[in-house]
Parts: C-alpha cells; sequence; structure tokens
C-alpha cells in the first residue's frame, strides 16, 4: 500500500520577509517542501525574487513573490490585503529582512544608523503588528524573528546593527506576553556567522579570524537555520514563547 508522507504545514500560510535571498530564501524553501503556502517579501532586488520564482517553478502558486518595504507601513497594509485574497488565513510570520552597515560608533553616519535600526528593528515591529491583527482573530499565530548573536555579543563596528537585533528580542519578550491568551507565540532564533551575501564584504581574513572563534570551526547554513524556526513555528512548539534559540556553532 502507498505511504503517503504527512507534510507539516500542508494548508498553512507563511510570510517570510527577505524570503528571496541568503537565509529568507532557504527557509521559504524548507515550509515549501513541508506543504505550505509562501509569500517571500523583498526589498528592491528584482532579479534575484525572479529568479528565485523560476527555479521553485514546481511549486507554482504556492509560492508568492511580492516586493514588500518592511520600513513602509502603508506597503505593509496593501500586503496584507493582497494576501486575504489569495489565502483564508496566515498562521505564520518570519522576520527575516535585515541589512548591515559596519561602521565604528565614533564614525558611524545617523544615516546608517537609521538604516538599520528602521529596517531591522522598525520592519519587525510593523510586520508583527500587523499579523498579529489577524493572528487574534483567528486565536492562532506563529512568529519567528531573525535576530543574530549580534544583539548579545556587541562586535565592534556594530552598534546600530547589535541594538536592532538586541531590540528583536526585546519587542518579542513585550508582545509574546500581550498575545500568550491567543494562542499566539513569539520567538527569536539568533544565528551566529551564516554563509550568504549579507556576509560577502567581509574581508578573507576576517571571515578565517571569526571562524577560529567558532567552537564548531565553520560558518553555518541556511538549512541549519531553517530547521530551527520550522521547529518554532510549528504547532508542536506550543509552550515556547518569548524564548530565543542560538544557532552558532557553540560561539
Ligand atoms: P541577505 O542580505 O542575504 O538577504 C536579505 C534579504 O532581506 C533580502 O531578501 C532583501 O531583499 C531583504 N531586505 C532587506 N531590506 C529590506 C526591506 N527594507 N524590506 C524588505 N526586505 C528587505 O541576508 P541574510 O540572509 O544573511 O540575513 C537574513 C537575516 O538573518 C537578517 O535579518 C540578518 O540580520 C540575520 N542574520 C544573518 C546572519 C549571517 O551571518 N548571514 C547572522 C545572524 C543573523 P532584496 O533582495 O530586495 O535586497
Amino acid at each position: 500500500m502507498e505511504h503517503k508522507s504527512i507534510k507539516k504545514f500542508e494548508n498553512q500560510t507563511v510570510i517570510v520577509t527577505g524570503g528571496t535571498r541568503g537565509i529568507g530564501k532557504g527557509i521559504a524553501i524548507s515550509f515549501l517542501r513541508e506543504g505550505a503556502n509562501v509569500i517571500a517579501t523583498y526589498a528592491g532586488n528584482d532579479a534575484a525574487a525572479l529568479a528565485f520564482k523560476a527555479e521553485q517553478e514546481l511549486f507554482g502558486e504556492k509560492l508568492i513573490v511580492k516586493k514588500c518595504d518592511v520600513r513602509d507601513e502603508d506597503a505593509i497594509v496593501k500586503l496584507f490585503s493582497e494576501i486575504e485574497v489569495l489565502f483564508p488565513k496566515i498562521e505564520i510570520l518570519i522576520n527575516n529582512s535585515g541589512i548591515r552597515k559596519d561602521q565604528l560608533t565614533a564614525s558611524l553616519s545617523l544615516a546608517d544608523w537609521n538604516d538599520v535600526i528602521s529596517t531591522n528593528l522598525t520592519g519587525s515591529f510593523l510586520m508583527s503588528k500587523h499579523a498579529v491583527l489577524q493572528f487574534m482573530k483567528n486565536r492562532y499565530g506563529r512568529i519567528v524573528n531573525i535576530s543574530s548573536i549580534g544583539g548579545s555579543l556587541g562586535l565592534p563596528g556594530q552598534a546600530n546593527y547589535a541594538a536592532s537585533k538586541a531590540g528583536q528580542v526585546a519587542i518579542s519578550k513585550t508582545l509574546s506576553k500581550e498575545v500568550a491568551k491567543r494562542g499566539i507565540t513569539v520567538n527569536n532564533v539568533c544565528p551566529g556567522f551564516i554563509d550568504t551575501e549579507l556576509l560577502a564584504d567581509l574581508p578573507i581574513e576576517q571571515r578565517k579570524e571569526y571562524m577560529k572563534d567558532v567552537p564548531m570551526k565553520r560558518f553555518g547554513t541556511v538549512d541549519e537555520v531553517a530547521a530551527a524556526v520550522l521547529f518554532l513555528a510549528s504547532q508542536e512548539a506550543s509552550y515556547i514563547t518569548g524564548a530565543s534559540l542560538e544557532i552558532s556553532g557553540g560561539l
């Protein structure tokens, strides 16, 4: 007799911000493989978004790619109303979009401070706010923020990035308590060094230095992050909220 495997996220709908490249793309693919409908958003790199959609054509209309700047609340409202037409409910939000603009604090411009805070922190706030408005009606929801170990390590040159990532954890502490009674959980994963384009500007010598510090002596993969995200987004993780899970090779 044929054994039909049960997919963990069949009939669930997931938004992955920054879901067209890097870690977000890995998370989006993992959810698609587990049967979810995925809305992968991005900021401006149309070429990468279209290439991703084309690469994953076997998933058909279960993968929707949408340009939506997480800093823009009007764009977010429009995104949610467009999704409403396509899928009956949204169960999961992954706040993954993020940028880095490293500079020693004494030389850090206000513009670079604001860019990183508005993308990584304000973006997570705005997306979570509009997701929670929907989740509360359904009395179910999962939010997972892709924070960073940088939020607690405080590496030199990352005042803006570290503040934004620590801020995501702080928001999750508050929000998780606000919505706990409604069946909604809010958690974080804190990756260490993961091989994506975000680290492409690191000089080779600095990469080697960072790698020496990692007890596992290697950078992580997007799939290793995705595995933890899918667990926190699952129904089984129902008693975990306001928590942060490090995925850092032991850093
Ligand atoms: P990438 O640079 O590879 O991808 C970033 C994604 O975010 C892209 O899809 C990009 O869209 C999107 N994005 C950027 N700005 C916005 C915006 N304003 N609105 C909507 N989407 C936006 O990054 P990673 O995959 O490496 O990082 C993903 C997350 O993981 C980030 O939050 C990062 O801080 C975190 N992280 C990464 C680590 C690493 O070592 N790589 C370590 C720890 C945490 P577009 O393609 O249009 O530019």
